[in-house]
């Protein structure tokens, strides 16, 4: 017997599955796309098909489903969002014509950093493919969006922290990548949920020939490889021209502002840390921009601020003529509404997937360019005039539009519609065929009617008789014999012919068809010739956008107050009246407080911030940085004075318990996080640590803090922001020279504590713990214990970190001898510091002394010390000096509950003072706190109840 093989079909299918093991083969069969195997049994889980069987030539029947060709769009978008690809293949010939058996082709692969088109790709970010590549003791990296044709590429030191630096900036759909390099990849946090394709098919004289001559050449060996590898994927998986992607953007990383994906994160510069939404996010608040391709620069811009004076200065140059000319702004912004997505409709056009509409799209975009230019001239800004002049407005595309392509083109390119009268003369011709024989059919049922004297005759057509004679069966009587030819019979009428209808129609059919056809030639043939000009274009749609993210900017700096920032090469950063924006906007009508930093060199380099939770320490070091990051994109900033230098990184390290990832500990997230810190910073570099140490013991944790400020403050210099619950660090200021101490003012009345969000100089000495527990009401046995058992702590702590210092001394410079500091420090209270009014201009950026200050000099001389149990010792303000818009935060709605009578200290009673001791209330949420201090209270009602109390 003749062994089982599989079908001729089978086979062709199995020939075809070997050239993409690694996707989903949607392979054609009539008005199906079939899967079949292992992909019919996968796709029928993932996407809820029915899974049937067919014959195959073989004894069992193979796992097949399928999807309608016309609904496929959707599932493979579905299969894409899983991070899956799919590979299309087509029958590549007609199969009613076709000999043997239809040819079949894989015609594209889609991947989810190929998108071209759909519901997956995001109007207003780029979905980029990155591919990443190891060559010598470099990196190259290449970011490409095959929907508007960029491609960004550049090399980096081998590091995974540079790495994971460019990711995160690019946030790409997909990568690419090789060996240790896809394992370095895979092992990234940030991009360990991205799909990733093992990669290194190169075909190079491939992609040197699609460069223009020599631009591949030119680059870093790295880079170019990069490039290399990532081209030759999308030839693989795209299988057409990829003209609109024949500009290398080439870019050295210092040209821009480096963030690592932590600080990016915290900053919530395009998404929030906790709902990961824009909403809430800096581009939320800077998103004013008209048009998508405006959308999407912003974020580039935010994600990549400028390292480069001159470049900045354009941008701000730009936005303060935009701020200061409403009228202008708002007839910029009328014209850009007019504009479509020139980059996606370029990319389309190039690709060969562009529609009619695409091309009317074009037009009405076209059509705009010189409003715009003279827009943008009319601002009177500098930049936008050397923009307006330099602008190719592609005005010869619009004409070949304007002369070609209809007013409204239906959506099919198919069927015709689409070309304009008088374009091409023998379209026209068959146009007038097809209208003359329409306009005789419509005029032969008068003729007829008239004829036969049949009022309800009717000339109809369908697809499978054509035209006909329709007659009801109530008038067929009064027909005369032999009039027309019978062709079909129906119900209650009848339908027939005559053979000069049918002459008439095979002209129309016929010149219609030959008019679709025409139409498609002359519509692709426009198509490409557009194509031709794609580089013009998209010059054209990078200006558009820039543009837009400028008025998008000087709108944002408009309703919000902002100023234009004195943005230097120096090293001073002296801000007066700044704002947190987002969290300004967010908090809609409550005034939020501005602060002012006072960063200089030789006087402060580091600022330490002590204060309770809920202060606004974190709010206030990350406003510094985005004043920063505002001022080096070209926006103005939410401040009343801003002097800003160049910064060359920010890092941010936030010590807050959801930092958990990869599953690293949060301790040692934030130690390798403080490493790269150190070794990265420079004198240019912004830090920005807010609560150092915090994961570990609170002897080490001051520790390291301390040893971390110790070597920004003394080997690099950069400006430092540090917030610290460890208000024991505030010796500091006295052994490092350029640190300042500052700290959240608070004011108490009666059982309440607001937070007046207002920076002084001085520091905490206190969290609040206790007072906090004295408030909810706690047996005044336990509070007096808890003040005399943290002085008891303090003044041993004192002693033994004395002790330490005295063992090994610091970098610091300038440094008085640590047992009379470590004397000074055993004072529990600083609240001093409040009432000493700055002669010079502050940390705080304030030329006059601030006002807490000032009202603090009216306090008591003598404020009550921590150990005295009553009131801690805070930098306040007296009553009645509440500032405008300060946050009342009512702790407790009810009055304390009466003290314990008993003044007997029992084991229970010391058992609760102990866990109260050891509790780490600083650590807490409010609500952690309210539910703690709850059981104590009700553990306590438990004693009393014992002692009969
Ligand atoms: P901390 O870091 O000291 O715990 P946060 O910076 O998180 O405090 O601030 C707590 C809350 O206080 C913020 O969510 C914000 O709503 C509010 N806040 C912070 N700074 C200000 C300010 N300058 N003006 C008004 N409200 C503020």
């Amino acid at each position: 017997m003749e062994p089982l093989t599989y079908t001729p079909m089978m086979q062709q299918y199995l020939a075809v599955k070997a050239e993409v093991p690694d996707a989903f083969l949607f392979f054609r069969l009539g008005d199906f796309y079939e899967m079949f195997f292992e992909d019919a049994i996968q796709a029928s889980r993932e996407l809820e098909l029915t899974l049937t069987g067919r014959e195959g030539g073989l004894e069992e029947r193979i796992p097949m489903c399928g999807v309608p060709y016309h609904s496929a769009e959707n599932y493979i978008s579905r299969l894409i969002e899983k991070g899956y690809k799919v590979a299309i293949c087509e029958q590549m010939e007609d199969p009613a014509t076709a000999k043997g058996m239809v040819r079949r082709e894989i015609v594209r692969i889609v991947t989810p950093g190929t998108l071209m088109d759909g519901k997956l790709l995001n109007e207003r970010a780029n979905n980029y493919i990155a591919c990443a590549v190891e060559v010598g003791d470099r990196y190259g990296f290449a970011a490409g969006d095959l929907s508007t044709g960029e491609l960004h590429v550049t090399w980096l030191d081998s590091s995974a922290d540079r790495l994971a630096d460019e990711l995160t900036a690019f946030q790409p759909a997909e990568l690419l990548a090789h060996g240790p390099m896809l394992e370095r990849l895979a092992a990234l946090p940030m991009v360990a949920s991205v799909p990733r394709t093992d990669w290194n098919k190169r075909d190079d004289e491939f992609v040197r020939g699609h460069f223009a001559a020599g631009d591949l050449d030119r680059l870093d060996p790295a880079a170019r490889d990069a490039v290399v590898l990532l081209m030759t994927y999308l030839k693989e998986t795209q299988k057409r021209s990829l003209a609109h992607m024949t500009e290398i953007r080439f870019y050295e990383t210092d040209q821009f502002m480096t963030m690592d994906p932590f600080t990016r994160r915290n900053l919530e510069l395009t998404e929030t840390v906790r709902e990961q939404t824009k909403k809430g996010s800096l581009y939320w608040l800077l998103d004013k921009t008209e048009t998508a391709m405006g959308g999407r620069l912003l974020r580039r811009w935010i994600e990549k601020p400028l390292f480069s004076l001159g470049r900045i200065e354009e941008r701000l140059e730009a936005v303060d003529k935009l701020v200061g000319r409403l009228i202008e702004r708002e007839e910029l912004r009328l014209v850009l509404r007019e504009v479509y997505d020139l980059e996606r409709l370029v990319g389309r056009i190039s690709y060969g997937s562009a529609s009619g509409r695409d091309l009317a799209a074009l037009r009405r975009s076209l059509e705009q360019m010189p409003a715009f230019r003279a827009a943008c001239l009319a601002t009177g800004s500098e930049t936008l005039r050397r923009l307006a002049e330099n602008l190719d407005e592609c005005a010869d595309v619009l004409s070949w539009i304007q002369a070609a392509i209809v007013e409204d083109p239906p959506l099919s390119v198919k069927e015709g519609g689409i070309i304009r009268d008088g374009y091409h003369e023998h379209l026209d011709r068959l146009k007038t065929a097809s209208r003359e024989g329409k306009t005789w059919i419509a005029g032969l049922e008068r003729q007829e009617r008239e004829r036969t004297g049949i009022k309800s005759l009717k000339v109809g057509y369908n697809k499978v008789f054509g035209y006909y004679i329709e007659i009801t069966r109530a008038h067929l009587a009064s027909l005369p014999e032999g009039l027309y030819e019978r062709k079909q019979t129906l119900a209650n009428a009848e339908r027939y012919i005559t053979p000069e209808l049918k002459e008439k129609e095979a002209l129309i059919l016929e010149a219609e068809e030959k008019m679709f056809g025409l139409e498609y030639e002359l519509f692709c043939e426009l198509r490409d010739r557009i194509g031709g000009e794609i580089r013009r274009l998209q010059k054209l749609a990078e200006a558009v956008a820039s543009v837009d993210v400028l008025q998008s900017f000087a709108a944002v700096s408009a309703a919000n107050r902002f100023v234009r920032p004195v943005v230097t090469d120096g090293y001073n950063l002296v801000v007066e009246g700044g704002r947190h924006p987002v969290v300004e906007a967010v908090m809609g009508d409550a005034s939020f407080i501005a602060n002012g930093t006072r960063l200089v060199r030789d006087d402060t380099h580091v600022l330490l911030i002590t204060g309770p939770n809920m202060a606004g320490k974190s709010t206030y070091m990350r406003q510094v940085a985005v004043l920063s990051i505002l001022a080096q994109i070209g926006c103005f900033v939410p401040a009343e004075r801003a002097e800003l230098p160049l910064i060359d990184r920010i890092f941010t390290r936030i010590g807050a318990a959801d930092d958990l990832i990869g599953g690293q500990s949060t301790f040692m997230v934030e130690m390798m996080d403080i490493r790269v810190m150190t070794e990265k910073a420079t004198e240019r570099s912004l830090v920005i640590i807010d609560e150092l140490g915090r994961g570990t013991s609170t002897g080490e944790g001051m520790a390291i803090a301390q040893a971390v400020i110790e070597f920004l403050h003394d080997r690099i210099g950069c400006k430092t922001l540090v917030s610290t619950h460890f208000h024991e660090l505030a010796h500091l200021e006295e052994s490092l020279a350029r640190l300042r101490n500052a700290c959240m003012a608070v004011k108490e009345s009666g059982q309440e504590v607001t937070f007046l969000r207002k920076l002084i100089p001085g520091a905490a000495s206190t969290s609040y713990g206790i007072y906090c527990a004295r408030i909810a009401g706690l047996p005044d046995s336990i509070i007096e214990r808890s003040y005399t058992l943290l002085n008891v702590f303090e003044t041993k702590g004192a002693e033994e970190q004395a002790a330490v210092l005295e063992a090994a001394p610091a970098l610091a410079d300038k440094r008085p001898a640590a047992a009379g500091r470590e004397a000074e420090r055993a004072e529990p209270s600083r609240t001093d510091d409040v009432s000493v009014p700055a002669e010079s201009p502050n940390a705080l950026g304030e030329s006059e002394p601030a006002e807490p200050r000032a009202d603090a000099a009216n306090a008591p001389a003598e404020p009550p010390r921590a150990s005295d149990a009553s009131v801690p010792a805070e930098p306040t303000l007296p009553d009645g000096s509440a500032e405008a818009g300060a946050v009342q935060l009512s702790l407790f709605a009810e009055p304390p509950a009466e003290p314990s009578p008993s003044r007997k200290a029992d084991a229970k009673l010391q058992q609760l003072a102990d866990r109260l001791r050891t509790a780490d209330l600083i650590n807490m949420t409010p609500l952690a706190a309210m539910n703690f201090l709850y059981e104590l209270k009700q553990k306590l009602g438990e004693a009393d109840a014992k002692a009969g109390r």
